[in-house]
């Protein structure tokens, strides 16, 4: 079994997730994948809204997609959110699947700082997303990747959707692009920081379960501060 394997904060979920997983689950044949929200992020986040809210956005937004499915592990699991744990607590599950990390570029790149890098190396493969913004370029950078720079400059160039490499674990990099959607998790907090319409940006069920738990708003020093009329509420 192919399981695809979309970890993040998802603070909130938008359409730029999960167009990418839907394409992705199409293109490399995926069995099922899993949504894991990060409970307890390892690095301090900004605006970072519970993970109680950020796990109902994510349940919400997978729900009439019988291949996507909402995983609770690293919100129930006590202590930060090390993805080499969740990851060890898959494979226990799944013993005989294959795992597909799906993350952006950004993201790949960060690898090196998280907890036991080349454990999580050897426990997946990789698909790595283009998204606007990001260059399959910065990747020659990367330790773990042993790419040539005009392999990396026609993924950008989008001459090529797809380059396959081996990692050293044995495990594969898949580079490919996806559509581009120019839409960050940020820019949504941003919106309802500052009243403005975030509608079409995210499924309009959870753009109405922001609202409701009056998610992401400007607190009152911030409203103050921008002479703000709207308490962010327009949307
Ligand atoms: P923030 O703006 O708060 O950093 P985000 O929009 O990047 O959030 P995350 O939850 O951090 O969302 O992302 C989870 C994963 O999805 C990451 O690997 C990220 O690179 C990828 N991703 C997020 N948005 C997009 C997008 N628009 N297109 C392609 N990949 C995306």
């Amino acid at each position: 079994m192919k399981i695809g394997v979309f970890g993040g904060t998802f603070n909130p979920i938008h359409y730029g997730h999960l167009r990418a997983a839907e394409e992705i689950r199409g293109r490399f044949g995926l069995d099922r994948i899993f949504f894991i929200p990060s409970g307890n992020p390892p690095l301090k986040r900004k605006n970072l809204a519970g993970a109680d809210h950020r796990l109902a956005m994510v349940r919400m937004a997978v729900r009439d997609n019988p291949y996507f499915e909402a995983l609770d592990i690293e919100c129930v699991r006590p202590g930060k959110s090390y993805t080499v744990n969740t990851l060890e607590q898959l494979l226990r599950s799944y013993p005989d699947a294959d795992l597909y990390f799906m993350l952006g570029i950004d993201v790949f790149l960060d690898i090196p700082n998280w907890r036991e890098p080349e454990k999580i190396l050897a426990m997946a493969n990789f698909i790595i997303l283009s998204r606007p913004g990001k260059n399959f370029s910065d990747l020659f950078q990367s330790p773990y990747l042993d790419i040539k720079k005009t392999q990396l400059s026609n993924l950008d160039r989008g001459e090529i959707a797809l380059y396959t490499t081996v990692l050293q674990s044995g495990k594969k990099a898949l580079l490919t692009g996806v559509t581009p959607i120019g839409i960050s998790s940020t820019e949504i907090r941003k919106c309802v920081k500052r009243g403005v319409s975030i509608k079409y940006l995210l499924p309009e069920e959870i753009k109405s379960y922001i609202i409701s738990k009056g998610l992401y708003r400007a607190n009152r020093k911030e409203l103050n501060r921008k002479g703000c009329v709207t308490g962010g509420q327009c949307l």
